[in-house]
């Protein structure tokens, strides 16, 4: 097959060029209230083609070599030696895969981390992909969360955009007695945020 990025014979979907010119992380850090980071590996604009591949045939692909890049630039970036237990947000089945649930079968690989999935669930179906901020707010996800209480974890996602629904996330875990450390999310979308008016 192809590379979908350079057209050049590749056996992955996107190649080892094209990976190391185009998809190599950088940290971005994000403070979303006091004590709550979000740290993010690439900005919308730059993977913004790739992340619309999301809903395509081609997604689960796509995000499997993001996964693959975030598992491998996290030991630079963290210390990873303390055990951590990982809770992808909304990580249930959608048109055939979960992009959140793909990374964090990534992260699961790391032998310090403990993924449990399907324990965080949005309990109202709502889209807020090129909705206002406003619209946000006023139809909350309403997360039903099915984990162990008085326990830390880390959440992940795979966008953040206003930080509503990682706020949201926090909140409901925070009810059951569950400390959140902090977010790692693949992409951070703020800049299109600002351009729709939202925040
Ligand atoms: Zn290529």
């Amino acid at each position: 097959m192809r590379c979908i990025l350079c057209q050049r014979f590749s056996f992955p979907l996107i190649c080892k060029q094209c990976q190391a010119l185009f998809l190599s992380p950088t940290l971005f850090t994000r403070t979303l209230q006091p004590n709550f980071e979000v740290y993010s590996f690439f900005r919308y604009s730059e993977v913004c083609d790739l992340i619309k591949t999301k809903y395509s045939p081609i997604g689960k692909a796509v995000f499997d070599i993001f996964g693959k890049q975030m598992k491998q630039y996290l030991p630079k970036v963290f210390d990873l030696k303390e055990e951590t237990i990982v809770i992808p947000v909304d990580d249930c089945v959608k048109k055939g895969f979960s992009h959140t649930a793909v990374l964090a079968k990534h992260l699961h690989t790391i032998p310090t981390f403990h993924v449990e999935f399907s324990r965080l669930k949005a309990t109202h179906s709502v889209t807020y992909s090129g909705k206002s901020y406003q619209y946000r707010v006023e139809n909350p996800r309403q997360f039903l969360y099915r984990g162990k209480k008085d326990t830390s974890v880390i959440l992940v996602d795979d966008v953040v955009t206003t930080g509503l629904t990682l706020l949201e996330a926090r909140e409901t875990l925070i009810r059951a007695g569950v400390t959140v450390r902090f977010a790692l999310t693949l992409v951070d979308a703020r800049h299109i945020d600002k351009e729709k008016g939202a925040s």
